[in-house]
């Protein structure tokens, strides 16, 4: 059997977490039938973030690992924060991770027939009733930690008056919030999600599916279990604050005696230096704090795709994280190591400029071609030309008149080497009448030519560089942390702590002339700087705009 395999494989390959033994073990005892099948269920009122990343690796990556059917299902049961923009974003995102649903995009919504029908035989069997009290009641009667709540004065309705009453709410007939669906339980129960929890709302809103067709809505509680039940899900996953939503998850499919996936809860990923909820991350784009759902600053799949992040970056650091049963906050340098191992391998290396220094070569004449590693992790990347005349661009703050000590680029009188070129010698320095250094005239040696060169010389620093004459000129936006607390979202002000600096515009960047031909989305290590991606949304055919993905350890300076 495939599975048999595939358990077996996994013993030696995989991580195990409690949810892989969990599975394992139902294989064992064939639980479900040799079966696995889980889903990932978002609710369309936000863009996906990293959070949701986790949960769709770990839904998809059961699916895959043990030859399983893996579901996008929206849990669309609100109509009034869903949207369709949402909808399509949350498709391209969880396809782009790689998460494959197959023809399996479902959506809660289709199932509110059957839902429907569900709560009739639940009124049917004396578990459901009709209940007038409003919210506002509801949240009053329903007792403390320590004293029990106080039973519905309709909690005793006839199942005829029930029906009768279930009926005209859902057709139209009472006004919002005048009458809700309740289940039947326990008033005295020591969790509160089991005190008569409403299953029903009366709200008269469009849904961006069903359109006019309902003005009752399921809660979460209700739907979620309903849409598991009909979807044949095995392994129900979600996170910690629904485990003491799972005794109502279990009575209500015990109750209508349907198909009972079984509900698995895990700890959520919070990531320190970011916020996470939906709430607030929509409040950030409504209110313009940020560029919105897709800025480079946001914790969003979009916004990392926009900045450069891979799929398989994320997925790697999904696999890192692990999956535990506690709350924790993972250091957002973990995501950085990800990205920065994945593209290390996978992206081109290039020189670029941010700040330019103009420096003359006095005793080079002409224009040479030298050549240049692609990708030193990757020899069949190959190499390059790249262009070297008596005119360049050095980076500004390679150069320093009065240097502190250990400080190994270039100084009056000093030497270094330009990368994949030659080593030259500072020999005068050019200041404005402001007394800023506004040019740099140097000598080239030429017995020191990159891997050519006779001579023995050797110099600690190594700087990156590009022909002035020859380069490409773009725009590079570099981003800093969103926030400047380690976990914003646990600050009461938290907006207070967006940090003012988090996107620095450099809007004249030199770069190495090959970079004339990039396409949005193209990935590049600029040798010293990090590495970077082609901006989706503002490059046009007369502007290159890059996005630093991530700032690079740097392993050649010294
Ligand atoms: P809300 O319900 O407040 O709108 P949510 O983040 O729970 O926000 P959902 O659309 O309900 O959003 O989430 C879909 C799935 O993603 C759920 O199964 C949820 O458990 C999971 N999920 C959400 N946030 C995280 C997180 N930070 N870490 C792991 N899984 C998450
Ligand atoms: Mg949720």
């Amino acid at each position: 059997m495939a599975n048999t395999n595939r358990q077996n494989e996994l013993k030696e390959s995989k991580p195990k977490n409690f949810i892989y033994e969990i599975i394992d073990e139902d294989l064992k005892t064939n639980k479900w039938g040799g079966k696995v099948h889980t889903r990932f269920p978002p609710e369309p009122n936000g863009y996906l973030h990293i959070g949701h990343a986790k949960s769709i690796c770990l839904n998809y990556g059961i699916a895959r690992d043990y030859n399983g059917k893996f579901n996008l299902r929206f849990d669309d049961t609100n109509p009034e924060k869903e949207e369709t923009e949402y909808v399509e974003s949350i498709i391209e995102d969880v396809k782009w991770l790689g998460a494959d649903f197959e023809d399996r995009i479902l959506y809660g919504s289709d199932y509110f027939d059957q839902m429907y029908e569900w709560a009739v035989d639940l009124i049917k069997k004396g578990k459901a009733y009709v209940c007038d009290l409003t919210a506002d009641e509801i949240r009053k009667s329903r007792g403390t930690l320590t004293e029990s709540g106080e039973e519905s004065p309709y909690r005793d309705r006839s199942v005829e008056e029930n029906l009768d009453l279930f009926e005209k709410m859902k057709n139209g007939e009472f006004p919002n919030g005048s009458k809700t669906l309740r289940a039947k339980i326990d008033m005295a129960s020591p969790n509160f999600n089991m005190r008569d929890p409403v299953m029903y709302r009366i709200v008269h809103a469009e849904h961006h599916r069903q359109g006019n067709k309902w003005c009752i809505y399921p809660t979460y509680d209700w739907a979620h279990g309903n849409e598991d039940s009909i979807e044949g899900i095995t392994h129900s996953i979600c996170t910690l604050e629904f485990e003491n939503h799972r005794p109502l998850y279990d009575w209500f499919l015990d109750a209508l005696g349907v198909y009972h996936p079984q509900q698995i809860e895990f700890a959520r990923l919070n990531l320190s230096y970011t916020v996470m909820s939906k709430r607030r991350l929509l409040q950030l784009v409504k209110e313009g704090y940020v560029d919105g759902w897709d800025d480079p600053r946001m914790p969003t799949i979009s916004g990392y795709r926009r900045r450069g992040y891979t799929p398989e970056a994320i997925r790697n650091f999904a696999e890192i994280v692990g999956v535990a049963k506690r709350d924790a906050l993972t250091d957002i340098a973990l995501l950085e190591y990800s990205i920065r191992d994945d593209l290390n391998k996978s992206a081109n290396r290039a020189m670029a400029v941010l700040n330019p220094l103009k420096v003359i070569i006095t005793n080079f004449e002409g224009e040479e071609e030298l050549e240049a590693v692609n990708n030193p992790e990757d020899p069949n990347r190959g190499t390059r030309k790249v262009p070297f005349s008596n005119e360049l661009y050095i980076e500004q703050t390679d150069f320093m008149a009065n240097p502190p000590k250990g400080f190994h680029r270039l100084v009056p009188g000093g030497e270094v080497r330009l990368r994949y070129a030659y080593i030259i010698k500072c020999e005068e320095v050019i200041k404005n009448e402001k007394g800023e250094v506004v040019e740099l005239r140097c000598t080239y040696d030429p017995e020191t030519k990159s891997g050519i060169g006779t001579s023995t010389k050797k110099v600690k620093g190594v700087i990156h560089w590009v022909s002035t004459n020859h380069a490409v000129d773009a725009e590079v936006r570099l981003y800093d942390r969103l926030f400047t607390v380690e976990n914003p979202g646990a600050e009461e002000d938290w907006l207070s702590k967006i940090n003012p600096n988090s996107l620095e515009i450099i809007s004249s960047a030199k770069l190495e002339p090959f970079l004339k031909a990039v396409k949005p989305s193209d990935k590049f290590q600029f040798e010293r700087l990090g590495y970077f991606c082609v901006d989706t949304k503002y490059t046009t055919d007369d502007k290159i705009v890059f996005n630093r993905t991530v700032t690079l350890k740097d392993s050649w300076k010294k």
